[in-house]
């Protein structure tokens, strides 16, 4: 067995090694299909390896994000800790984030594991091992799933909660259709939110998921949203409501930096968003329910970079460039906010393209608010990418002219050059990556 084992990991290490630096995550996903191939069992026998916990986490936004600081988190208290940073987040992905985390000698030295997970993979994952915690961080529509696919997602996560009974749910307590989730499973559940109003957005356009109650199909009445269709909610036919809130976040500060306070401690951090409240109070609250301390924790966060494109920072020639990720409605519109926090002048370039990942519909776009970039101060607009004329027609449907550069690497050198050295750079799932590695490349060679 451990023979085999140690094959699957030396041929999951070289194919890594050979081929990441040439595609990128298909690299990992690769190298995870190839140790599965030789040795079945490779999960199931390097999970069971992990000294103490295995965390996944799983909901349609801010995993990545998530995963990697609770990851961080645990690290900053002197763990080891595997981890699926890339984000490869599906079977392959996962099985690549152990194998490549083990030794040569086919075993596992890990106190923790942090794992992200793809909600359909769960279904895939979980015959191999039982996680001890699921963190989940809402449901948004995705905007591949237009038509019911958040119940066939949520069908999913319930028929894997039930099947590891044990399995403690760390859940987004101000999202109505994660909490159901959560309530109905039967698993054990911790919640966090936010109980405090910060910004009702009641009047905004955004899509709001979930508006009827899952139990009884009443509307829910809503005393404040946070935003889309997180907020405090209670059912008008039956009992269901938002569940009490054990890790609440209060004394919100949202602006250049985020801080709040949970369980009488500041916690701060020097990144925009407000729904980085939520990423940070649910690597937190799984930090604490694991047992583990959080003595470092404010540490961690001053030295967290969230990378991979979540409002990650690059500099070229004196433009100041934040790139961020927005790959459906619920993601876009909290990252106009976040631009809007932003009251100096600045250049916007958004990124649509329409590779497979993306799913070919763009019409999503007609779910988010551009509208609000109107009063964002806002010196410019590019639009690029695939599907840049889509962009472009909605932009001009809102009355705000735009540039338009399909070339992205063209578009960001045009602003570098011509901007106000502000410069904001928005992209959809697959522009993702080129999006980064240009930025990159132009950043070393400057
Ligand atoms: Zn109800």
């Amino acid at each position: 067995m451990r023979l085999r084992r140690m094959l699957a990991i030396w041929a999951a290490k070289i194919t890594e090694k050979v081929s990441v630096h040439i595609f990128h995550r298909q690299g990992v996903t690769w190298a995870g299909k190839i140790a599965l191939k030789i040795c079945p069992s490779i999960l199931k026998e390097l999970a069971g390896q992990v000294k103490n916990d295995i965390f996944i986490v799983c909901g349609t936004n801010g995993k990545t994000t998530t995963n990697n600081m609770l990851c961080a988190a645990i690290e900053a208290e002197g763990y080891k800790v595997i981890c699926n940073h890339t984000g490869s987040n599906m079977l392959n992905g996962v099985v690549a984030a152990f194998a490549l985390g083990a030794g040569l000698g086919g075993n596992l030295k890990a106190d923790y594991a942090c794992i992200e997970i793809d909600e359909a993979s769960t279904r895939r994952v979980f015959p191999h091992f039982k996680p001890d915690y699921m963190v989940l961080t809402n449901l948004f529509r995705d905007q591949l799933d237009r038509y019911g696919e958040i119940d066939i997602t949520m069908n999913i996560l319930k028929e894997v909660m039930q099947s590891a009974p044990a399995m403690k749910v760390i859940v987004n307590g101000d999202d109505a259709l994660s909490a159901y989730l959560a309530m109905d499973s039967g698993n054990p559940y911790v919640t966090y939110g936010i109980s405090e109003k910060v910004l009702d957005d009641k009047d905004s356009h955004e899509i709001r998921e979930g508006r009827f109650c899952k139990c009884c199909g009443a509307p829910l009445h809503y005393n404040f949203y946070h935003y889309s269709q997180l907020g405090d909610y209670a059912c008008t036919g039956c009992d269901f409501k938002r569940p009490e809130i054990l890790f609440d976040g209060s004394e919100i500060e949202v602006g250049d930096q985020l801080a709040f306070t949970v369980e009488g401690r500041r916690i701060r951090a020097n990144y925009k968003g407000f729904y980085n409240i939520y990423n940070i109070l649910a690597a937190y609250t799984a930090v604490r329910s694991g047992g583990i301390p959080v003595e470092h924790f404010n540490d961690m966060l001053a030295k967290f970079n969230p990378e991979n494109g979540r409002m990650e920072q690059f500099c070229i020639k004196d433009t100041k460039i934040v790139l961020n990720l927005a790959k459906n409605p619920a993601g876009f519109n909290q990252n106009i906010s976040a631009v809007m926090q932003d009251e100096t002048l600045k250049d916007i370039i958004i990124v649509i393209n329409d590779n497979a990942q993306d799913g070919t519909d763009v019409s999503w776009l007609w779910d988010v608010d551009f509208d609000r970039f109107k009063e964002a101060n806002v010196g410019s607009i590019t639009v690029s990418g695939i599907r840049c004329h889509d962009m472009g027609l909605r932009m001009k449907y809102v009355d705000i002219p735009s540039m338009l550069e399909a070339d992205v690497e063209k578009a960001i050198c045009e602003r570098v050059e011509n901007g106000c050295g502000n410069l904001y750079v928005l992209v959809n799932y697959t522009a993702l990556f080129s999006t980064r590695n240009v930025l990159k490349r132009l950043e070393e060679n400057r």
